[in-house]
């Protein structure tokens, strides 16, 4: 089972489109959304939900009024100045360090696990999908990420499945280092101006540091020939491979807005480029 991820620096640069179609065009294969933090797969892959489950991460303090002798201990001891001086924690500046409950005479202060969002298992017409949506203002993405991407491979080994398809997390941070580790081939979709090229090597660089190897694709690669060459010649001089190019395609949209995945659409040049790159990636991934 070869797993592989889709990401880019940043937004908007085509990212879910091809992780829909890659959906689409890969046979007996589970899907992972671990953009949890703005999934958006679902609104082209529609699934229907079969399970759903909670996801618990972090603590929060909270004073049992009935315990507490209003001593101020607590209050003193919170460097992030989350207890009141009515003896109420606010939960939104508690960190969750549990130095209150640790210094409370009276142990009046109980760390509450905090609900940060849920994650659930769906059929779609391409196969299970493992997704998970994170609670508004909740930190702890990679952790969920981690969790998605724990349950995919899962699934695909007990399914007996050929490929996880993945939908990264966007930027380079924390959720995106959780989509990358024991990855097969990181796909990394960019386009031809100097902020693409500069998050594509960001996030190159990124998934180099874990070993994982790397594909590159310039979406709507004839708005800027001059860029995208750039972005080739900087393919060449650090050894990354340029897997394909695909040209800017009003049907890419068209697609999106009936909710299909630019496979299941008319044929098209982005349609025809994509299948190209998946047939490469497919002969060199299964070697
Ligand atoms: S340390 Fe305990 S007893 Fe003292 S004010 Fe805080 S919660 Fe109440
Ligand atoms: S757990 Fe830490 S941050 Fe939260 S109220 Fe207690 S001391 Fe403050």
């Amino acid at each position: 089972m070869k797993q592989i991820v889709i990401i880019s620096g940043k937004g908007g640069t085509g990212k879910t489109v091809m992780t829909g179609a890659l959906a689409a065009l890969a046979q007996n294969k589970v899907m992972a959304d671990c953009d949890v933090d703005a999934a958006d797969l679902h609104l082209l892959l529609s699934p229907t939900v079969k399970e759903s489950h909670e996801f618990r991460s972090g603590k929060t303090a909270w004073i049992d009024q009935n315990l507490c002798r209003q001593c101020g201990k607590c209050i003193s001891a919170c460097r992030f100045e989350a207890i009141t001086e009515e003896y109420i924690v606010d939960p939104i500046a508690c960190e969750g360090c549990g130095f209150c409950s640790f210094v409370c005479p009276q142990k009046a202060i109980i760390m509450q696990e905090n609900l940060s969002g849920d994650w659930f298992v769906s059929d779609t017409r391409f196969g299970p999908m493992v997704h998970a949506k994170l609670g508004i203002a909740e930190e702890n993405s990679g952790k969920l990420v981690a969790l998605v991407r724990k349950k995919a491979k899962e699934l695909a080994e007990s399914n007996g499945s050929e490929w996880v398809i993945i939908d990264g997390a966007p930027g380079i941070g924390c959720p995106v280092i959780a989509s990358l580790s024991g990855i097969d081939c990181a796909l990394v979709v960019t386009e031809p101006t100097l902020s693409g090229l500069h998050d594509a090597s960001r996030v190159i660089e990124v998934a180099r540091h874990f070993s994982v190897p790397v594909k590159l694709v310039i979406n709507k690669y004839d708005l800027n020939t001059q860029m995208s060459e750039e972005i080739e010649k900087y393919c060449c001089e650090n050894n990354v491979e340029c897997v394909g190019k695909i040209m800017f395609d009003k049907s890419v949209v068209q697609a999106m807005v009936e909710g299909k995945t630019i496979i299941e659409y008319e044929d098209s040049s982005a349609k025809e480029a994509i299948i190209a790159i998946w047939e490469k990636m497919k002969k060199d991934l299964r070697g």
